[in-house]
């Protein structure tokens, strides 16, 4: 048996005659930006969010740094990200000229930790970032509990949890807007990059809007200095076909994350993920923990089984970083888990059988088979 980390080909397959219509559709029309596809998709995911706005935009790393430039966050602010995560959430910050101020995340949820939050509080601070990370929400009633408390605005990474909730509200609407990247590997992916803004606040929308298009809703009118990161009809077509699919997908990760639970519990010194009591993940990725991460990988590889490290590098540590005065051990938990973790196998077309296999070359790389 083999057990790729990703594969994208069963989900095209499954809903072929739907993404073949999809394609005809915008091809019959000959309208190929900013036209009726997006405006349906931006209704139907704003909707399945629970957001009064959807904004498409080309990909999430734009989507999250167009609400900043929205928000006028620039030089001289900071916004206060996840120590552990990926490099995107840091460069939308860092992109608009504002300083991102990692904070370290709870070691149970690997999430950004809202005890932690005051000491990255500064007089400069304007807006908290957390990274619902691998398809589990951030413990956002604490954390906008803090941000209301201190003025600040609460901007989510949605990326990784489409369909997920918090005390049962989506992801997307659990601040005060919410950047996605539908980036084909997502749990709603199109098939090539795009992404999208939900947010409640009817101004801060209209501007986006403006923003995603050189800062113009009407040809040659620019009300602002804008980009150009827009969301084609082709694939916002795409993501209309996928997204009646994603809650049945998410349930087959639920399902594969559950017998994952079951099989690997009391295998070596593995860590399983942790779901608190409030959170419904959407298993973008499962992530386990153990201190001999390396050799594990590769016995598993060995066996044909893929999987993957998110991420071995943390941000702070990075190149791109290496101007901005951090060294190791500014953020030990960060480092400690970049040093821990594996992605296994999950998605909506992975099978029973498969996650039985990896289960079993698990435990038998700790002696517990
Ligand atoms: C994928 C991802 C992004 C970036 O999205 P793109 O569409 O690739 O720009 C940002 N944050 C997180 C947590 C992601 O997983």
């Amino acid at each position: 048996m083999k057990v790729p980390i990703l594969d994208l080909k069963p989900a095209c397959d499954e809903l072929r005659a739907d993404l073949d219509a999809a394609y005809r559709r915008v091809m019959d029309s000959g309208w190929l930006l900013l036209g009726r596809e997006l405006e349906a998709f931006e209704a139907e995911y704003a909707a399945s969010v629970g957001a009064s706005h959807c904004i498409g935009v080309a990909n999430g790393l734009e989507a999250m740094q167009l609400v900043l430039m929205a928000l006028g966050v620039g030089p001289g602010d900071e916004v206060i990200v996840p120590s552990h995560g990926y490099i995107a959430t840091w460069l939308a910050v860092s992109h608009t000229g504002a300083r991102p101020i990692p904070c370290e995340p709870d070691p149970c949820t690997y999430n950004l930790d809202a005890e932690r939050i005051a000491d990255c509080l500064s007089p400069r601070t304007r807006v908290i970032l957390p990274i619902h990370l691998y398809g589990q929400t951030a413990d956002m009633e604490r954390i906008n509990a803090f941000a209301e408390k201190h003025g600040l605005i609460v901007l989510e990474d949605a990326a990784q949890s489409h369909g997920a909730r918090c005390r049962g509200r989506a992801a997307g609407s659990l601040g005060h807007a919410a950047g996605v990247s539908f980036y084909p590997s997502k749990n709603l992916g199109a098939l090539a990059d795009a992404g999208a803004i939900t947010t409640s606040d009817a101004a801060l929308a209209d501007k986006l809007r403006h923003l995603r298009n050189y800062g113009s809703k009407v040809r040659y009118q620019n009300e602002y200095q804008g980009m150009n990161s827009r969301l084609s009809e082709l694939q916002a077509a795409f993501l209309r076909a996928k997204l009646p699919h994603l809650d049945t997908w998410n349930a087959r990760r639920g399902a594969l994350a559950e017998r994952y639970l079951r099989q690997l519990a009391g295998a070596g010194d593995l860590i399983l993920p942790s779901v608190p009591d409030w959170a419904t993940p959407v298993w973008h990725l499962f992530v386990v923990r153990t201190s001999r991460r390396d050799p594990l990988q590769r016995h598993l590889a060995a066996k044909e089984i893929g999987t993957q490290i998110h991420y071995p590098v943390p941000p702070h540590l990075s190149k791109a970083y290496a101007g901005a005065g951090w060294k190791r051990g500014d953020f030990p938990l960060a480092e400690k888990m970049a040093g821990e973790v594996l992605s296994l196998p999950i998605g909506p077309h992975v099978t029973a059988d498969q996650v039985d296999y990896v289960c079993e070359h698990v435990r038998d790389f700790f002696g517990s088979a």
